[in-house]
């Protein structure tokens, strides 16, 4: 199935990336199930609804660390109250990464998390995950360069190119993966990601 993410929003979310780049972000969604055209077709589609980073987590280069393990119960208490009917992550890769690919420690981590969701009886039935990813490179320019967004869909992988400064731009790839957990050992999907024009 796959992710459907409002223009505005996934700006918020490539801001907040860029921002502590170059650490990574941390961060949790919710969503809910409905329909959307895709290529002329209805699909049921994952829609981000609302989007929610740990400004509590101490972020490193290289992995996210729940710094604050109470902020992190607060947030998931918080949300968990609410009437989503799912609930994602995001984070982000800085550059040089190994490919546009969830690490092992990234699965191991979203394993917890979804641990800690599925206490609230809200969620206890949720045995699957979509973690949004992404990766980050910094560019520089030696010749000044417009400044401005730039948004490049392929098929499945969203692309952005943002201009921050005449000299300096973000190439920010933006995928979303599935991770299903009712196996013994996790599986790993990638998803289309859509982010329609406002
Ligand atoms: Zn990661």
């Amino acid at each position: 199935m796959d992710v459907w993410i409002r223009e505005s929003r996934a700006r918020s979310l490539l801001t907040s990336a860029i921002e502590v780049y170059n650490r990574e972000t941390d961060g949790v969604f919710l969503g809910k199930f409905v329909f959307r055209k895709i290529r002329g077709r209805r699909k049921r589609v994952l829609y981000v609804e609302d989007a929610h980073p740990f400004q509590t987590a101490e972020r490193k280069p290289s992995q996210v660390y729940h710094g604050n393990v109470s902020a992190f119960k607060r947030v998931m208490n918080s949300l968990t109250s609410t009437d989503a009917e799912f609930i994602g992550g995001y984070h982000s890769h800085p550059f040089p990464y190994k490919g546009v690919r969830l690490s092992k420690y990234d699965v191991d981590f979203i394993k917890d998390q979804l641990k800690f969701i599925r206490r609230s009886e809200d969620f206890e039935t949720q045995h699957k995950w979509v973690e949004l990813l992404m990766c980050i490179k910094r560019i520089r320019y030696k010749r000044k360069q417009e400044t401005g967004w730039e948004y490049r869909g392929d098929r499945k992988r969203a692309r952005f190119m943002l201009r921050i400064s005449p000299f300096i731009a973000f190439e920010i790839i933006l995928a979303a993966f599935w991770i299903d957990f009712t196996k013994a050992k996790p599986e790993v999907f990638e998803a289309g990601v859509h982010i329609p024009k406002e």
